[in-house]
């Protein structure tokens, strides 16, 4: 995804009407937002929330990085899902062809089979401080309503969009995911405190559930085509990982992430020089990353 094609996405739909009925379902324009922002007519509501996350996180990012994210949100009922997005399945996030984000009014239904796992798996009592942060799911009645978690992710996508637009060359898929999880976190800790806790809980205790994490190298290889359930896993040890550096060096660890891969033409070093790197030129919270990932899987065979 370049940001040419993204700026033509841009173009394209400042030229549209702003109601649009042309067997496309029923999308409305939303001009209260200094981006564009279409919404199913149906779905007016949740746009409204979702352009909100996504334009809190492209000001702390800005403020942060001192980049300006250009974005054009496209939120879908899910009959209008089956007409507009480039992705089959309802409510996964994606970058459409000519740049535009599509996102769902409500949340991927694999976000109840994750409060299923959970459910099955924690124990009552970390069952229980779970849903104390989350609510029950509705549809497996025990798990965490994790739809408003999802909710929050748009601003986990903004930096992923906010990465591709200044370029960053990440040599690891694991260091793109962690800059997009600190972004995460450094967005909500500034404008979602309630966020933040939701996020922070489901990570912990994705923590205690280590033997359906993948190694690294499992991560690295598969990224796109593993099962939901430890493609989740593996995005929240990274997610803790950042929520920790966070806590402790606020967004310091982002900044010099963003400075570290802007521009840069590194190869795909050594997992020894490029950890040495990172822990140098980075931040040692960075280049922790891969040992915790390993004591995760040492301490769930001990
Ligand atoms: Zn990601």
């Amino acid at each position: 995804m370049t940001s040419e094609s993204i700026n033509q996405g841009a173009d394209r739909l400042r030229g549209a009407p702003a109601r649009t009925d042309q067997g496309m379902g029923s999308l409305v324009r939303l001009p209260e937002f200094p981006f564009d922002v279409t919404v199913s007519a149906s779905e007016r509501q949740a746009g409204l929330r979702i352009a909100r996350r996504a334009g809190a996180a492209q000001r702390v990012l800005n403020r942060i990085l001192g980049v300006e994210t250009r974005l054009s949100l496209v939120v879908l009922s899910r009959d209008d899902w089956r007409s507009q997005a480039e992705v089959s399945t309802y409510g996964v996030t994606h970058r459409a062809r000519d740049g535009r984000l599509i996102v769902g009014a409500e949340p991927a239904d694999a976000w109840h089979s994750v409060s299923d796992y959970f459910a099955h798996r924690l124990s009552p009592r970390a069952r229980a401080d779970l849903t104390a942060v989350h609510g029950v799911d509705p549809t497996n009645g025990r798990g965490p309503d994790l739809r408003a978690l999802a909710e929050t992710l748009i601003a986990h996508e903004i930096a992923h969009l906010c990465a591709t637009q200044s370029r960053l060359a990440f040599p690891r898929r694991w260091l793109e995911e962690t800059f997009a999880n600190h972004a995460l976190v450094a967005v909500l800790g500034e404008t979602d405190p309630a966020g933040l806790r939701r996020v922070r809980a489901l990570a912990d205790a994705g923590a205690t559930l280590a033997d359906a994490l993948p190694t690294l190298a499992e991560f690295e290889a598969n990224f796109g085509s593993m099962d939901v359930i430890p493609s989740v896993l593996a995005e929240l040890a990274i997610t803790r990982s950042a929520y920790v550096a966070y806590s402790v060096y606020q967004a310091q660890p982002l900044v010099r992430l963003f400075a570290a891969f802007r521009n840069s033409r590194l190869s795909r070093d050594a997992d020894y020089e490029l950890g040495r790197m990172l822990a140098t030129r980075v931040h040692p919270s960075i280049a922790a990353i891969p040992l915790r990932f390993a004591c995760a899987r040492v301490g769930r065979a001990a």
